[in-house]
């Protein structure tokens, strides 16, 4: 293989999508290019910008032909804010890609023969695209994190961040959030200009605005926004309350709550770790199914309403519940699926690391009327062995008939892994939301011999973007 210099320029066919992203082809050497905007089946003039021995960064000229699979992007920031890294993908070839992304995980990673996944693979289940067919669907979010900053100018922008950085892309109406949040970060934007109050600067760790959380309920209407603050407090908030208060919104939507969450810390990391209720409630009331749920502001809650329904139908499906069964959900948030899990249960018991997540859980147990199902505040690896070396548990609860699992993107610790083997229940439900640490931990549960990957299924949470949500079926042999 040659090694190429900055500032060549190639005809290149991509031919995959990188982990941003970015198109992926190879020079007829064997060379590697990366380049961003270039999708999969198109042939792209490419520009060298960054050389590496085996691999290069390059710049999309021009396509010279496009891909069959390219479409046009509803939103006019595409592949300039980081949110969304595969907009101008037709939806279908989305789905696609989102499907052979999993499946080939779970071969390479998983250590499955790609005979077997293809033989229990039961697809990916889409978002409705109305008519707009193909093109990937709009305002499905309801939660997003705007970035606070300032312009060259000096005026707030509110925002995402670009691609690898920390640079702010104004963004006044992300097309794929809720359509009330526009005016909301308008106001802010207004009131922060008004009393010269200054935007978090990462570089200086000064300025008070950091971010904006804006979450609606879907089904409700009702809307929380928090703004996360390097400091104590926001000078002259009951301006801002009553500001936020006089907008109106389409249909039913309101706010309800407006809080504050504190973050001085130096980090990645957007919210802080409590809140303060500026008006209002500290939640908002939303409904999936027929169930209701009180979420505040620190805790998580599925960002697609359009598809939770669909996915937790699928993980209720794969748990196969009769009535009388035990069942541990881990990593549980708010209680969403146990509490669906525990209406056709017999005893449910939900572990969630967020203090605030297992208040609102044990709320929305109280408000649903379930009485069925416990909840415990910790690290999944941490009380899932701590209950199980504790001779006073209950045998029920030591042994239970189906272990659901729902981790962050860096998947399940070992610790937790290693007890829910020796739990030996007789299904495990995985949902996971990063197919690669699911693919790691289906190969550590499989290893011994004693559980079966029996079903997986898609579904798309994320349209426009590279991530996927999927759902596994174990059952014990
Ligand atoms: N099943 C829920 C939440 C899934 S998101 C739902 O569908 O809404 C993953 C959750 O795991 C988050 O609430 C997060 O706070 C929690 N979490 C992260 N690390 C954890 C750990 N080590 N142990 C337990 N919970 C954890």
């Amino acid at each position: 293989m040659t090694t190429h210099k900055k500032n060549e320029e190639y005809e290149i066919v991509i031919t995959d999508i990188g982990t941003e992203g970015e198109g992926i082809g190879h020079l007829d050497d064997g060379y590697t290019l990366f380049v961003q905007g270039g999708l999969p089946g198109d042939k792209v003039l490419a520009h060298i910008i960054k050389a590496q021995k085996k691999y290069a960064i390059a710049k999309l000229v021009k396509v010279i032909s496009a891909s069959s699979d390219r479409g046009e992007a509803p939103c006019p920031l595409a592949g300039r804010c980081g949110g969304c890294q595969i907009m101008e993908l037709k939806y279908e070839a989305q789905l696609k890609y989102k499907a052979n992304k999993v499946c080939e995980l779970l071969t390479r990673v998983g250590g499955f023969e790609p005979e077997y996944i293809s033989g229990i693979y039961e697809g990916i289940i889409g978002c409705d695209t109305g008519e707009k067919e193909n093109e990937t669907p709009v305002r499905f979010r309801n939660k997003a994190q705007y970035p606070v900053g300032k312009d060259r100018e000096g005026n707030v922008i509110t925002g995402f961040y670009a691609p690898h950085s920390h640079r702010i892309v104004a963004c006044e109406d992300c097309l794929i959030g809720a359509a009330g949040d526009a005016k909301i970060l308008k106001a802010i934007r207004e009131f922060m200009d008004k009393h010269d109050i200054s935007a978090y600067d990462e570089n200086t760790h000064k300025g008070l605005i950091r971010h904006i959380l804006i979450r609606t309920g879907y089904k409700t209407g009702e809307i929380q926004v928090c703004l996360i603050i390097n400091g104590k407090s926001i000078p002259h908030a009951e301006e801002l309350t009553d500001k936020l208060n006089g907008l109106s919104f389409d249909g039913e939507a309101k706010i309800v709550s407006i809080c504050t969450s504190k973050n001085t810390e130096e980090t990645n990391v957007i919210m802080g770790d409590e809140y303060s209720v500026l008006y209002g409630t500290g939640y908002i009331t939303d409904m999936i199914g027929d169930l209701s749920f009180h979420i505040s502001p620190l805790s998580f809650y599925q960002v697609n309403p359009y598809q939770t329904d669909k996915l937790y139908k699928k993980a209720l499906e794969y748990a196969a519940l009769t009535g009388s069964e035990t069942v541990w959900d881990l990593y549980c948030g708010i209680g969403t699926i146990s509490l669906f899990l525990a209406r056709a249960a017999g005893k449910v018991y939900g572990v969630e690391v967020v203090p605030q997540a297992i208040e609102d859980a044990r709320e929305n147990a109280r408000i649903n009327r379930i009485d069925n199902a416990d909840f415990f505040t910790g690290k999944a690896e941490e009380v899932l062995p701590a209950f199980y070396a504790d001779a006073t548990s209950s045998p029920e609860a030591l042994h239970p008939d189906v272990i659901v699992v729902d981790p962050p993107r860096k998947g399940c610790d070992s610790a937790c892994l290693e007890t829910m083997l020796k739990m030996q229940p007789e299904r495990i439900v995985y949902v996971s939301c990063d197919p690669a640490t699911l693919a790691r931990d289906l190969k550590f549960l499989c290893e011994g011999g004693s559980y079966e990957l029996k079903k997986v299924v898609n579904v798309d949470m994320f349209g426009g973007s590279l991530h996927v949500e999927t759902v596994v079926s174990l059952v014990r042999k």
